[in-house]
């Protein structure tokens, strides 16, 4: 049997996709897009797992496939390198488009199913930078594993915990930054953006 060739449902488009995604923070030049793939061949993630595709997750948002592209969990595995956004000949900064798209997915709260436990990981990292001024790891790693994995998942990393603390790769106590003001001044910049 053929397999069934992948048909885009036009009824499903949402053309004011595009325009959200411009109006929002690192998402302005999304339109810029002509489909070159420069960003592609610079992936490392691609090279890894080729079924993140940065064209591919722009052409979608194009389009207006809000569904398929808010809720793939591969707008959540870009790494952050530049590497695209160095090269885009159109300046389309697709690092930054990349966070712009998972913000609106974030925002879609319960509408929009998440599929990756990569935002509870950061929201973990953030809360620690908001409190601290720098990463409190083992705080980081609790809330993290215990919001995606459980206390059994929590349990199974036990071990590995207690390596990590005997070599010194983990601290037991935080250590915050002298100057949590500035710390709580870039937190209300951004909240104002
Ligand atoms: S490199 Fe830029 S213009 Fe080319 S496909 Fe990627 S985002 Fe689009
Ligand atoms: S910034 Fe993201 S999309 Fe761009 S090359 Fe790096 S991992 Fe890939």
């Amino acid at each position: 049997m053929m397999a069934k060739p992948d048909v885009i449902d036009e009824s499903n488009l949402d053309p004011n996709l595009k325009y959200e995604i411009s109006n929002q923070l690192g998402g302005e030049n999304i339109k810029r897009c002509f489909q070159c793939g420069t960003c592609v061949a610079s992936c490392p993630i691609w090279e890894i797992d080729e079924r993140f595709n940065p064209r591919k997750i722009i052409r979608m948002a194009l389009l207006g496939m809000r569904e398929e592209v808010l809720s793939s969990e591969f707008i959540w595995l870009c790494s952050k390198c530049y590497a695209c956004y160095e090269r885009c000949p159109q300046d389309v900064r697709i690092t930054e488009l990349m966070g712009a798209i998972a913000s609106i997915a974030e925002r879609e709260g319960g509408n929009i199913a998440i599929k990756s436990t990569k935002p509870i990981f950061d929201k973990a990292f953030v809360n620690s930078i908001r409190k601290y001024g720098r990463n409190f790891e083992m705080a980081t790693i609790i809330n993290g594993v215990l919001a995606t994995k459980g206390i059994k998942g929590l349990l199974s990393y036990v071990s590995d915990g207690f390596t990590m603390l005997k070599k010194g790769k983990l601290g037991l106590r935080p250590e915050k930054v002298k100057e949590m003001s500035q710390i709580e001044g870039i937190f209300k910049a951004l909240e104002e953006k």
